[in-house]
């Protein structure tokens, strides 16, 4: 069964967004790395400090400045560290890297560089022989922007270490119901002792507790589940994208959205990837899913939407964005971002390079001419 087996030679490392991310998904498995005498690392990326409504709730002041947020992840450390402590792990294991909470996507988008060489640093100092990440398809966008920096990371400097098996990669999610995850995803078996600990580490958050006990509890008798990575993963659509094909000058998103989910603040795509040079890249596009005009959005990178049409009182569209910015020996990662409160309606899909597509010269014919009547 493809899940993680440990040794007292495995060296475990895990990528949490949050504190708490450990105990909602790991709990299980950081036991099992524990018992088997495996080395454990863990890497916090917030401290979880952009967190205001149970913050506002347990300390009765409603504007929280800087020093406010700064004093709440100094908290959420200690309730970390307490976890792994139940969990077996020493709080030695810990790292936690401050990057800013809520906001792992805008790095993402804008500067992701030193993120990446840090994370990069990370992996290569540990030198894993597990390595667990979130998943891109988890609905929390700190989760699924965290999981793309990994990816980044691993296909650039990692590659032969995941390709020849010394380095398994695995990623979990902790928010949402993504098929592309769940129906692929291995579940770990956990003993009913297995359980108890992991609620008792989950307990030791006491300040996601306070607003979200019922949903916090429910993780404990929830399965872990892992995919294991793998560089022939398949892209399955999901949210409102529902096909996405790379041609040989340009992406093209097929969307479609529900009259429900039209009510929303209005849609952006995000694409991302490598260029030629080795920057990364990164285009928005609006989808303008209120209105039926073919329009033109983004004039400077020749992204457009064309056939959009109601179907019903549905919203369809194929969305065009010239991936001749991206290098074509590169993946390419797109998301649409739809939020409601702070979780997305899907995460990010991974487009494998184009290289490795085999694209029918109608397709390139057809782009072309497409491109060339915008311009
Ligand atoms: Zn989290």
């Amino acid at each position: 069964m493809a899940v993680p087996a440990f040794t007292s030679r495995s060296r475990l490392l895990l990528f949490a967004p949050h504190p708490d991310d450990e105990s909602l998904a790991c709990s299980i498995l950081l036991q099992r790395a524990v018992r088997a005498g495996a080395a454990v690392r863990v890497v916090y990326v917030t401290d979880g400090d952009d967190n205001p409504w149970p913050q506002r709730l347990l300390e009765r002041k409603w504007r929280l400045n800087a020093a406010d947020r700064r004093r709440w992840g100094r908290l959420r450390r200690t309730e970390a560290l307490a976890a792994l402590r139940v969990l077996g792990v020493n709080g030695s294991a810990a790292r936690f890297l401050a990057l800013p909470d809520q906001k792992l996507t805008a790095i993402l988008m804008c500067d992701a560089q030193s993120a990446l060489e840090r994370f990069a640093a990370i992996i290569a100092d540990w030198n894993p022989t597990e390595l667990l990440v979130p998943s891109i398809s988890d609905a929390h966008p700190d989760h699924s922007a965290l999981a793309v920096m990994l990816r980044l990371v691993l296909s650039e400097s990692f590659l032969e270490l995941v390709a020849t098996g010394q380095m398994a990669v695995w990623s979990y999610v902790v928010h949402g119901k993504s098929s592309a995850f769940f129906d692929r995803a291995e579940t770990i078996c956990q003993s009913r002792v297995e359980a108890a600990t992991k609620l008792r580490a989950i307990h030791c958050h006491k300040t996601q507790l306070k607003l979200s006990r019922k949903r916090f509890l429910g993780y404990a008798g929830r399965r872990e589940r892992l995919i294991k990575l793998c560089a022939c993963d398949k892209t399955i659509g999901e949210g409102s994208i529902v096909s996405v094909s790379r041609l040989a000058r340009s992406l093209r998103v097929e969307v479609r959205f529900s009259p429900k989910a039209m009510r929303l603040s209005e849609p952006t795509l995000f694409a991302l990837g490598r260029g030629d040079a080795g920057a990364l890249r990164c285009v928005r596009m609006r989808v303008p899913a209120r209105s039926s005009r073919v329009e033109m959005l983004d004039s400077a990178s020749l992204a457009y939407v064309a056939g959009a049409q109601y179907c019903g009182n549905a919203f369809a569209a194929e969305l065009t964005i010239p991936s001749s910015i991206f290098s074509s020996a590169r993946a390419i990662f797109i998301k649409l971002e739809r939020r409601s409160w702070f979780f997305d309606e899907a995460g990010w899909l991974e487009i494998a390079p184009a290289a490795s597509q085999p694209i029918a010269e109608a397709d390139r014919d057809e782009v072309e001419a497409g491109l060339a009547t915008i311009r």
